[in-house]
């Protein structure tokens, strides 16, 4: 079984609060079964360009601590081995991106596979969803992504708001994903998707990864079931093999009940299977659905 995690900001914390304990270590994610375990570069508080880069820098020289301390990093999903533990980097935010186009193949070459458009602050490419839900693509965020797709970079509409979400459907070539995003329907919420996002972007071959975070999953008590609730609305919405984990570990604040941190991932898997998940969609959602979405870029 291969199971692959979309996102977790364990990189930021490393480098911003370096003190603390991680949710994401690599004793967690061998005994968890996590094979590919996605780390985020994240922007952090609006803060000016230059500022942003040093951080990316940084967090650049974390992930080269980790690489030094035997963590390795793969340039695709399907280098996921089964009882071996991979990173693939990401980025949430693309205010690097601003500088310019050339930027964006600067940090594939450095190794980044997925980049979410925007956190929760407009940049030079878009507007998040928490700021305004129908803005499209600025027209320099229609180069960019169509820069990523030739590159390609996954480009992740998580944070994003709709219309940037329907730019990329609609005006560009590769189908995008959602790292990190659960249904609207079952909680309103700007960072969940709609019923209408969900099936279009199903249709067109994308991804979504369930985002753990109790606040986007309910209003009541989160427990594995209200995920799996999660997970049957997306089959329902034409999501079979192509949804799965984008945990946000070491992002969130609050956690599902007996979701802590990557060991836990059995146990949820488990939760699969009795709520009647046969072991060819287990599978899937595990991590064999986030490889086949790279394959389709
Ligand atoms: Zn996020």
């Amino acid at each position: 079984m291969r199971i692959c995690d979309a996102h977790c900001d364990t990189l930021f914390n490393l480098v911003t609060a370096p003190k603390n304990k991680n949710d994401v270590t690599m004793e967690r994610l061998l005994k968890g079964g996590v094979s590919l375990q996605t780390m985020a570069m994240y922007v952090g508080p609006k803060a000016p360009l230059e500022e942003v880069e040093l951080l990316f820098d940084r967090m650049l020289q974390a992930l080269e601590g980790l690489k030094q301390q035997g963590w390795v990093l793969a340039d695709d999903p399907s280098e996921a081995v089964a009882g071996e533990v991979k990173m693939l980097l990401s980025i949430e935010g693309c205010e690097v991106f601003g500088r310019g186009l050339t930027v964006i193949e600067e940090y594939r070459h450095k190794g980044v596979r997925m980049a979410a458009v925007t956190w929760n602050h407009e940049n030079a490419l878009a507007i998040p969803a928490c700021q305004d839900e129908q803005a499209g693509l600025k027209p320099y965020g229609l180069q960019a992504v169509k820069e990523m797709q030739r590159l390609k970079i996954a480009v992740d509409v998580s944070h994003l708001n709709q219309g940037g979400f329907y730019d990329i459907l609609n005006k560009t070539d590769a189908p995008p994903m959602a790292s990190h995003s659960c249904c609207r329907a079952l909680r309103e919420h700007r960072r969940n998707l709609t019923d209408q996002q969900l099936k279009d972007l199903f249709r067109a071959g994308g991804y979504v990864g369930l985002n753990f975070y109790p606040a986007f999953l309910t209003e009541g008590r989160c427990t594995m079931d209200t995920l799996v609730d999660h997970f049957d609305h997306m089959m329902d919405m034409g999501g079979e093999g192509k949804i799965g984990f984008g945990s946000d570990f070491d992002g969130i604040s609050t956690k599902p009940e007996g979701l802590d941190n990557p060991e836990d991932f059995p146990a949820l898997l488990q939760k699969l299977r009795d709520r009647g998940y046969t072991e060819k969609q287990v599978k899937s959602i595990a991590g064999e659905a986030m490889i086949d979405y790279f394959a389709r870029l």
